[in-house]
């Protein structure tokens, strides 16, 4: 079997070995005699897996003990209104750190149900940065600060957490157990599943004491209460099974965290993501072919973004890329140009791969 080198942003590449896992438990799972998909998400065999996934999570990311896990559906983008939902009265306010298209369409929803406003945006409206602390002055009234750890679609990342004494949301949904992060410095950490942990359908979220109280409190104020579906306190009494959960999802999910920990868990993959990260920022930096989209300093390890110096040049970048096997190299959207998205499951090779194809072609056209 060939398999391409894969760079799509998500879903996204899986490693191979967790692939043979998941096509061997479709048939039989353990010793049941029933396909993974086929058993109820209340067996014990079933249960079993969703407390591994939440002990192996907790021991990647450190997650103190008196935090809670959930795995639900409705991507991250249901947690864009689902936190705020839980976590602010209808007439309370979060701040919102404004760094690409996530965050706006956080703020977005969080509007819906509270008094949210953005408290850092880029001044020429290009996102192609993220704030420093001292550049981020929250209200005095907000009862927490949002911000997304990743931008997937520009290509930047917080170096580092972006505020130390206010409490924090964040969406890293595209560079969760990448690296090192304080959970205990946050309150709710949430993220799609398919970009590090495995394929669609999955959301993680972890919530901190406070967020699950806050959760309880705001049910009883919000006019009806919070509705069942999106009420964390609910969630975390039934353990994430109030409803049938995406039971396959889980299971790959305990797969690729099982995977993490084979590599060495989070510090590991981090030094061979800043490797990867490196191969391909060295390349871009090293000739004027290529214009780098992120600035220095929130230049993200996971999606790396940059220019030709032509549209016409990219497209038959992106075409004769995708002909030697590198896929899905295709700026997003609403950004043009070229993206890397190298996460946990790409391998060097692929990126050794990719900066070699870069070399010769920025040769064959500049
Ligand atoms: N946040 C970030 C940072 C993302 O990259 C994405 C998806 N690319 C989302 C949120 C939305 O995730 P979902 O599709 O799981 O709702």
């Amino acid at each position: 079997m060939k398999r391409a080198h894969n760079f799509s942003a998500g879903p996204a590449v899986l490693p191979l070995s967790v692939l043979q896992e998941l096509q061997q438990a479709l048939p039989s799972f353990q010793e049941t005699q029933q396909g993974l998909m086929e058993l109820s998400h209340r067996s014990k065999t079933f249960t079993d897996v969703v407390d591994k996934a939440k002990d192996r999570l907790s021991r990647l990311l450190s997650i103190p003990e008196d935090y809670e896990i959930l795995f639900l559906q409705g991507g991250a983008s249901l947690q864009f209104y689902m936190s705020t939902l839980n976590l602010l009265a209808p007439n309370e306010r979060a701040d919102f750190i404004m760094t690409g298209t996530w965050s706006v369409k956080a703020l977005k929803e969080a509007k819906r149900c509270s008094l949210s406003e953005a408290i850092w945006q880029p001044k020429d409206g290009i996102f192609n940065r993220c704030p420093k602390r001292k550049e981020i002055r929250p209200s005095e009234d907000s009862i927490y600060v949002h911000y997304t750890s990743n931008n997937t679609i520009f290509g930047t990342q917080f170096a580092e957490t972006p505020l130390v004494n206010k409490r924090l949301v964040v969406d890293v949904s595209s560079d969760i157990c990448s690296r090192f992060i304080d959970i205990s410095k946050h309150d709710v950490v949430y993220a799609g599943a398919q970009k590090n942990l495995g394929p669609s359908g999955v959301t993680v979220i972890i919530l901190s004491p406070w967020a699950v109280e806050k959760s309880r409190e705001v049910d009883s104020i919000r006019q009806g209460g919070i509705p069942s579906m999106l009420n964390y306190g609910l969630m975390v009494d039934k353990k994430s099974l109030f409803n049938t959960p995406n039971t396959f999802g889980i299971y790959a999910l305990e797969r690729m965290l099982n995977w993490l920990e084979d590599q060495g868990g989070v510090d590991e993959i981090a030094k061979i993501n800043n490797r990867k990260a490196s191969l391909i920022y060295n390349t871009i930096d090293g000739t004027d072919f290529w214009t780098p989209h992120a600035k220095k300093g929130s230049r993200s390890q996971m999606n790396i973004t940059w220019r030709a110096p032509t549209v016409e040049l990219e497209n038959k970048f992106l075409q004769e890329a995708d002909e030697n096997g590198l896929k899905a190299l295709k700026g997003h959207r609403s950004v043009g140009g070229i993206r890397a998205s190298i996460y946990n499951a790409c391998g060097v090779e692929s990126v050794l791969a990719l900066v070699d194809f870069m070399d010769d072609f920025a040769q064959k056209n500049g």
